[in-house]
């Protein structure tokens, strides 16, 4: 049967228990506040998407969250058992979840592909030893490294989850985490510029002035450097940014937020080749015409138009115009 449309069922499972403080994170302070995901709640979940999914899509259950491995194993073994039904009848096409590097064991691994699991996504955050340290991730590199040679071992597909801008980083050591990323050879991989969140330690040193996050600017600058790097590698990259929901901006603090973070990129990228073309071939022409697809018009022309008045300012052009007329590729040039 044909499958049209990946959906994820979210599952958030909060880690109460966690021992760690990671500076970023808000489930220690705002833990009262959290209610514990019980199995009967998460059946609920999963009846009332399922009831929703429609038949020829790909869906997927992701526990996401705290840390799947981390939490006790018959709690972990109970979410599982929930999701049994809909792979049995192939309503779900596999469970993914997200987890902390040193709560990976072999023991636990059989357990998640004994279940069905396709997915671990690890929260890496930095290959950088300081930056972990800083953060007080409490895992080292070599943790990092070992959960994935181990996850490799079992067919299950590995995604790696890494933030930005985290005490201590820099643009170097992002993008040296990058190619570092890129050897430990995961099949997708997602990039958080780090934000200030509410009932954080990164709240108390930002309020202290220990703190400064990346601000907007560079933090699309630095995923700009990032994000083609990953590509060039064959390696996909699901998400740039954190998703958009009113708790999320209801709860930032300070840091390089915006609701459309990934289309801000996506278009500072194309803004840069747009400009590598005209420095190349631009002579004394005064009027461009970019050809590109549909699709693209958007992040080509950027918000408010910022691309094309850039472009304009930069180049004294008296006219630029874009044309939604072609079928591939990302664009053309003409100068007149
Ligand atoms: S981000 Fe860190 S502190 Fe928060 S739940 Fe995960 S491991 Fe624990």
């Amino acid at each position: 049967m044909k499958r049209t449309r990946h959906i994820n069922i979210p599952i958030f499972i909060p880690h109460m228990g966690c021992p760690h403080a990671c500076v970023f994170c808000n489930q220690k302070k705002i833990s009262g506040a959290l209610s514990i995901q019980s199995p009967m709640r998460v059946k609920k979940i999963l009846e009332e998407c399922f009831s929703t999914t429609g038949k020829n899509n790909d869906v997927e259950i992701a526990f996401f969250g705290g840390s799947f491995t981390g939490i006790p194993e018959n709690e972990m073994i109970a979410y599982l058992e929930l999701a049994q039904p809909y792979l049995r009848a192939g309503k779900a096409s596999g469970i993914r979840l997200s987890t902390r590097p040193d709560t990976i064991t072999p023991h636990k691994l059989k357990i998640l592909k004994s279940y069905g699991v396709t997915v671990i996504e690890l929260g890496v955050q930095s290959l950088d030893p300081e930056v972990l340290l800083m953060s007080q991730r409490g895992h080292t590199v070599e943790d990092v490294v070992s959960a994935c040679s181990l996850i490799h071992d079992t067919g299950i597909k590995l995604g790696i989850q890494t933030m930005l801008g985290l005490p201590a980083d820099t643009h170097e050591k992002a993008v040296k985490t990058a190619y570092d990323v890129i050897r430990l050879k995961p099949d997708m991989v997602r990039i958080y510029p780090t934000l200030v969140i509410k009932d954080t330690l990164l709240e108390e040193y930002y309020l202290t002035g220990r703190y400064t996050p990346l601000s907007l600017e560079e933090a699309i600058e630095w995923c700009t450097d990032i994000l083609p790097i990953y590509r060039e590698a064959g390696i996909t990259v699901l998400r740039i940014g954190l998703q958009d929901s009113d708790t999320l901006e209801g709860s930032v603090v300070a840091g390089p937020y915006h609701p459309a973070f990934g289309e801000l990129v996506e278009s500072r990228i194309l803004y840069r080749k747009l400009t590598n073309w005209l420095d190349m071939h631009l002579k004394k022409q005064k009027r461009v015409i970019i050809r590109t697809q549909p699709q693209l018009i958007s992040k080509l022309v950027g918000q408010r138009r910022a691309n094309i008045e850039s472009i304009k300012e930069k180049y004294r052009l008296n006219e630029v115009i874009v044309k939604g007329d072609l079928e591939d590729g990302e664009f053309v040039i003409e100068a007149e």
